[in-house]
């Protein structure tokens, strides 16, 4: 069921910008849910962020079937949901490479948690989504995923000597294109973000040269989970706007 109350998940919330933006939905009144792998980083999440409101930790890894069907009927049996936020990632930049390179299995866990995990969350709560009057799906994708910006000769993405991280990103980008067109007819809107540079473990940290807090990337993660009804759908957006695919 859905009550008048949102409530948005937000996976691989225990830290980072999921973090963040599970702060700043339980600020604008949703209930949140902060999906965690870790039970005890998951606890320590919810605690720290009680005061920002109704934040409820769920125990959630995206690899596990089991994991993401418990908990979808969790979320189902005690309020519904309105908002997915699919925000966990890996990046194995000490180990990725360019595409001559990568080693498959490299490619094979990076897509195991960017793209199934996301599409096997999207599969088990879209019938929740689906429910509500606004129903809204944040992938947490990267400019890296799109091509059409790294290809050009000037932009320093293409520097970024990976393949499995900014290609897992540019089929989470796909996935966001296609569920947006199967749901052109419903009230779901499905975008993908980009939400910049910033300070976080999947960086060098809260000490990350030039990169900006979490809380300034979560930003657009909220932009886009909180879109009015006349919004986009199937879109790629950053702070600036528009992102190519
Ligand atoms: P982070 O601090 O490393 O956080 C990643 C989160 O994902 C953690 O909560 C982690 O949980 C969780 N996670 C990893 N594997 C999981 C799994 N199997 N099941 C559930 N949760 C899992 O990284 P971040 O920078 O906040 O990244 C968040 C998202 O933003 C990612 O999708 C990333 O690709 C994207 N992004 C980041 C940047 C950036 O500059 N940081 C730029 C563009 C896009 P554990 O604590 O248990 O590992």
């Amino acid at each position: 069921m859905t009550t008048s109350q949102q409530t948005a998940l937000v996976t691989g919330a225990n830290k980072g910008i999921g973090f963040e933006t599970a702060r700043q939905l339980a600020r604008q009144g949703f209930t949140v849910w902060i999906g965690a792998r870790d039970q005890a980083r998951g606890e320590a999440a919810e605690k720290e962020l009680s005061d920002a409101g109704d934040v409820r930790f769920v125990s959630l890894d995206v690899t596990d079937d089991d994991s993401v069907a418990a908990a979808a009927r969790r979320i189902e049996q005690e309020i519904g949901l309105d908002v997915l936020v699919n925000n966990a990632g890996v990046a194995f930049a000490e180990v990725d490479g360019r595409p001559s390179t990568v080693p498959l299995d490299v490619l094979q866990r990076t897509f195991d948690v960017n793209v199934h995990g996301a599409l096997r969350v999207t599969q088990a709560f879209l019938p929740l989504v689906r429910r509500s009057p606004a129903g809204r799906i944040v992938n947490v994708s990267s400019t890296l995923g799109s091509t059409g910006t790294v290809v050009h000769p000037a932009n320093p993405f293409g520097q970024v000597p990976s393949f499995a991280y900014p290609a897992s990103k540019a089929a989470l980008n796909a996935l966001t294109g296609w569920l947006a067109v199967e749901l052109r007819d419903t009230a779901v809107k499905v975008n993908s973000v980009c939400p910049g540079f910033n300070a976080t473990d999947m960086n060098d940290g809260p000490g990350t040269v030039g990169a900006q807090h979490p809380a300034e990337g979560a930003k657009v993660v909220v932009h886009a989970a909180t879109l009015p009804a006349d919004g986009p759908t199937g879109s790629f957006l950053d702070v600036n706007g528009v992102v190519p695919w």
